[in-house]
């Protein structure tokens, strides 16, 4: 167990990033890997919490689930366009109005210069990928940055990954707020875990809630009071609070 996390109180929401949280980082994002016992863990969790436990991600809802099949959770995607309140219910689509049309020649052109840059047309968002061609991060973030401001409404988030572009009018904090107001949310202490600045919203809202906010990694400013080194260490942190063994890496994923 973690020395420095909190026992899991049967009064929390918990609110759980996914790639660099609850998995390890990828190259890619159809690298990442669910570790055995991961499912079980937020399972037991979910049960323990009356459903309170939802996944927010960057990710479409469509590909949290396929990650996580066949266990279905309350989630948001796209940081925050896409909700959903439980397993059972409808994905919901915040009306964004934003237009990612105008991004797709500027940058795929920009990606035939850069072999490694991943681009990710996700609807409501866009993630550009630039591990694999580290040397483009500069050039790539100042293209992003001009055809943003020639855009309504979009707002470029540096990402340990990239670039993530989301409408400004959702967040994974407004996500956060949006779950408060809905059982069996509601009335509960908002604890959010997350590894990147795009977690800081989510962070935000935990905090102005009375909650708790958990940075997983990194060493940057983060407005967490929380932090766990790695997200195996999260995970562990999971398991033992659920009650189960300690999940692995994710090289022994099922
Ligand atoms: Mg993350």
């Amino acid at each position: 167990m973690s020395a420095t996390l909190p026992r899991i109180a049967e009064n929390w929401a918990l609110f759980l990033d996914v790639d660099g949280t609850l998995l390890d980082i990828a190259a890619r994002p159809d690298g990442a890997r669910v570790p055995a016992g991961l499912r079980e863990a937020l399972t037991t969790l979910s049960q323990r919490l009356d459903g309170a436990l939802a996944l927010v991600s960057g990710r479409t809802i469509a590909s949290v689930d396929r990650l996580f099949k066949p266990l279905l959770l309350p989630a948001a995607g796209q940081h925050g366009a896409e909700l959903r309140r439980s397993a059972q219910a409808q994905v919901q689509r915040v009306a964004c109005n934003v237009d990612f049309e105008p991004f797709r020649a500027p940058l795929e052109h920009f990606a035939s210069a850069w072999p490694g840059i991943l681009i990710e047309w996700k609807g409501q968002s866009l993630a550009v990928h630039c591990r694999e061609a580290p040397g483009s991060r500069g050039e790539l973030g100042v293209l992003l940055a001009d055809l943003a401001g020639k855009a309504d409404g979009i707002v470029v988030m540096d990402s340990r990954s990239g670039f993530d572009l989301r409408p400004t009018v959702v967040s994974k904090g407004s996500a956060v707020e949006w779950f408060l107001g809905e059982p069996p949310f509601r009335g509960r202490i908002p604890v959010f875990a997350g590894d990147d600045i795009t977690d800081e919203g989510g962070f935000a809202a935990a905090l102005r809630h009375h909650g708790i906010a958990i940075r997983v990694g990194g060493d940057g400013k983060s407005l967490a009071q929380l932090r766990v080194a790695q997200p195996v260490e999260f995970r562990a942190w999971l398991s033992q609070s659920a009650g189960a063994p300690e999940t692995r890496a994710s090289g022994d994923a099922r």
